[in-house]
């Protein structure tokens, strides 16, 4: 696999509370991982929280 500089980290959404898997890459973009965030937000103001717990952490 090619390693790439991303991060897989939770993000949290400061509007609605949602808490999703997002990748967070060096130039501080923050995509989400998967298409179902649980935000329904227009305008998603996602911040990266580093002691989530994820159901899949490695
Ligand atoms: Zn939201």
């Amino acid at each position: 696999m090619t390693t790439e500089n991303r991060e897989k980290r939770a993000a949290v959404c400061e509007n609605c509370n949602a808490v999703c898997a997002v990748w967070c890459r060096p130039d501080g973009e923050i995509v989400p991982i998967s298409s179902t965030t649980g935000c329904d937000c227009e305008e998603r103001a996602l911040r990266v929280v580093d002691a989530l717990e994820t159901p899949d952490g490695d």
